[in-house]
């Protein structure tokens, strides 16, 4: 399957590194200080190969999106077709294919409820997008006070303004930024793990939230199951029916934001499956395409999109230029066919099975605070924040690629990654967790 990528040529100069120190910025860095990066000439199957020729098994699917690996010879020759037919064309007054099949995806894969699609570029701009839903739904009821949002502790949300209001407001830091973003509600994370049960006790804050505010509040909005760049916290699935009840009886709108969390990270298509909730508004991206091309959707009912549609101005005010780009489409549109075409439950089941077992050695150490797995997502919280640079390198020396944050070494394979391959990863974590103290 992979064959195609070997004939690949690699540059024949080596990659320009100090022009990249001197010039460009990476995510949360500083560029007159930078950390090391890593030149990488290439990437296939789950291997990241670096210009010096060491080959990396790759633990974090580029944050949660390349869910079959790289290179893969079925998603190169969907772009491949769809760049020879066209790449982009404008989505105000047309339409193509490659729109319209993802969009009958992913309607028939999200709750029945959920008929409406708006396309945009990213994640964070898909929440952008769920928000703005959220207020104008409200506006064209005349209801112009609910234009706020209640969110829990702990969320991420993404980077831009609106998305920025909701993360989390200590390591979102949002104290630096006063008076530029709107103050939203924040109520306190939800307490019951994953597997423990989820009483109205878990919920008794966010409940006087919406008593005291709901004819402020929009919406709230949630990562279904899973608070991901925001801690990595794996909470009750019941909380989610509750909550569901909770907005119902208080008139506020519901939002999940599946993009770290949908097309089967953790063992279902969607996080909301494993409380059969379905929200108002979700939002998709990071696996959508699979890791190609960055596209994200947000996925709106019947009742949101026809209460827009009846106020003033009687549309929905957004619509980015590079809406609904057709190679995106296409390329997610063939990746939900791949994830459909085989057992992925059962690969999913499996990481988490090796993940599991792997990272076991890790819960007696003393550095370690906590190990959780949830589907093919593995997570060791550590006392203290690690330094990223140094443990990099390490895990970087043991053929392994694994970004930690703050105090989270978590893992989050490709979802093809073979038990052998799962086990370095898990050793070498476990091996670079040891030498902390
Ligand atoms: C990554 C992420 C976002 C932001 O997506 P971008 O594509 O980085 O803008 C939003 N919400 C969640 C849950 C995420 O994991």
């Amino acid at each position: 399957m992979f064959t195609q990528s070997n004939a690949m040529p690699v540059p024949s100069h080596s990659i320009d590194l100090d022009f990249d120190r001197c010039h460009l910025w990476h995510p949360y860095t500083s560029v007159t200080n930078p950390l090391p990066v890593y030149p990488v000439s290439r990437a296939y199957d789950v291997f990241l190969e670096l210009e010096d020729g060491r080959r990396l098994i790759d633990g974090m699917s580029s944050w949660w999106a390349a869910i079959h690996g790289y290179n893969h010879s079925v998603l190169n020759e969907a772009i491949v077709s769809q760049m020879q037919r066209m790449s982009h064309v404008m989505f105000g007054g047309l339409t193509h294919d490659p729109a319209v099949e993802l969009a009958k995806q992913l309607v028939a894969l999200t709750p029945q409820s959920l008929q409406k699609v708006f396309f945009s570029d990213s994640g964070s701009v898909s929440v952008e997008v769920a928000i703005k839903m959220a207020i104008q739904y409200w506006a064209s009821l005349g209801i112009i006070s609910k234009n706020r949002l209640l969110t829990v502790r702990s969320g991420y949300h993404g980077d831009t303004f609106g998305a920025m209001s909701v993360c989390d407001p200590v390591t979102g830091m949002h104290s630096l930024f006063k008076g530029a973003i709107q103050e939203q509600f924040f109520a306190e994370a939800p307490a019951c793990r994953f597997d423990e049960p989820c009483t109205d006790s878990d919920l008794a804050d966010i409940h006087v939230m919406l008593e005291r505010h709901h004819m402020e509040i929009a919406a709230v909005i949630i990562e279904p199951v899973v608070q991901g760049a925001g801690g990595m916290r794996f909470y009750a699935p019941h909380y989610l029916v509750k909550l569901r009840e909770l907005c119902d009886s208080f008139g506020v709108l519901l939002i999940f934001d599946e993009i770290a969390t949908g097309f089967g990270r953790t063992g279902r298509m969607f996080a909301l499956e494993h409380a059969a909730v379905a929200p108002d508004i979700l939002c998709a991206g990071k696996a959508l395409t699979g890791g190609y091309m960055t596209l994200a959707a947000t996925l709106a009912t019947e009742r949101v999109a026809e209460t827009i549609c009846s106020g003033n101005p009687g549309v929905f005010m957004h619509g980015p230029t590079f809406m609904a780009n057709p190679l995106a489409c296409a390329v997610a549109s063939a990746s939900i066919t791949l994830l459909e075409s085989y057992d992925w439950k059962a690969s999913v089941l499996r990481l988490e099975t090796g993940l599991l077992s792997g990272l076991e050695s890790c819960r007696e150490m003393r550095s370690v605070k906590d190990v959780r797995v949830l589907g093919a997502i593995g997570v060791v919280e550590l006392h203290s924040p690690v330094d990223m640079a140094l443990v990099q390198k390490q895990l970087v020396d043991k053929g392994v690629w694994v970004r930690p944050f703050g105090r989270l070494v978590y893992l989050m394979p490709p979802f093809i990654m073979h038990d052998e391959e799962l086990g370095i990863l898990t050793a070498a974590v476990c091996d670079v967790v040891k030498t902390m103290c």
